[in-house]
């Protein structure tokens, strides 16, 4: 079993799906995690389930879109335990569109979320961990960021830049012995899925080796073993949790 204790954590959108379960897992493993959401109540939510359960937490809002609430965020995380080790930029959203229908907002929005707040986050706790001489910061891509979608130019263009972004940021910090990884999931059910129309859906499954969806906490393990010491020689890569989706 992993034992993270008393790392600090940061997991960006943990109120539900992904992120909650990112959240809850490295919560068992010993960590004090630090639970963010766009709304107090959304993290206090997850953070109460990690209290109850015996762990560690810190709730706090934040809109990752926006640099000046990102530094608050780390700031407020500074002020109470003074150190930051692990960085999950799991927050997301979805604006779906055919390309020839997609507006500017629709195209702005997403990657303003998507793209720019991973750069805000990994920005705002880069000196901290390049000073601690360790850290660890896992983004959460897409297989659409591989492999493209119809209908999601505006998402897979984000999710294809957190690879990029990704690759570049580890080849900057592995010398500080900070390491960054980028995790793929397939088609997983959470909120963000439930919105898919049932003829789609379909179709979804049929392109899965492995036949179902896959769940939050199947994603969580793989970010756990990659905010672990047992991933210290791995950095810059992508790793798909998509059921053989992509391969
Ligand atoms: P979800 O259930 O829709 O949850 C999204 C989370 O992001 C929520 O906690 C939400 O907070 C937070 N969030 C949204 N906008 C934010 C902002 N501006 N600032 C801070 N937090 C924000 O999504 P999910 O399915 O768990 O997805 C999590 C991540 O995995 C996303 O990056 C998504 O793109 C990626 N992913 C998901 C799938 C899938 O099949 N589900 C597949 C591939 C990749 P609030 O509750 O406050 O809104």
């Amino acid at each position: 079993m992993v034992n993270l204790k008393d790392k600090v954590a940061v997991v960006t959108g943990a109120s539900r799906g992904i992120g909650r379960a990112i959240a809850l897992r490295l919560a068992e493993t010993g960590a004090r995690v630090v639970v963010t959401a766009t709304t107090i109540e959304g993290a206090q939510k997850t953070a109460e389930t990690i209290q109850q359960n015996g762990g560690e937490t810190l709730p706090v809002q934040v809109n990752v879109a926006d640099a000046e609430s990102v530094a608050n965020l780390f700031k407020t995380v500074l002020e109470q335990y003074g150190r930051v080790d692990i960085l999950v930029n799991n927050a997301g959203i979805t604006r779906d569109n055919l390309l020839v229908r997609m507006s500017y907002e629709e195209w702005q929005a997403v990657l303003d979320v998507n793209l720019t707040g991973v750069f805000n986050c990994i920005k705002a706790v880069t000196r901290t961990m390049m000073k601690q001489r360790a850290g660890k910061i896992i983004n959460i891509s897409s297989v659409v960021g591989e492999i493209g979608n119809a209908g999601q130019a505006n998402y897979s263009a984000a999710k294809a830049g957190i690879i990029g972004l990704t690759k570049s940021v580890a080849k900057e910090l592995a010398s500080r012995n900070i390491q960054v990884n980028c995790v793929a999931p397939g088609y997983i059910q959470t909120d963000m899925t439930e919105q898919i129309p049932e003829s789609a859906r379909e179709q979804l499954l049929n392109a899965i080796p492995a036949g179902r969806m896959g769940t939050p906490e199947e994603v969580a393990a793989l970010v756990v073993f990659l905010a672990s010491s047992d991933s210290d020689y791995i950095t810059g890569q992508v790793m798909n949790v998509d059921g053989g989706m992509v391969m």
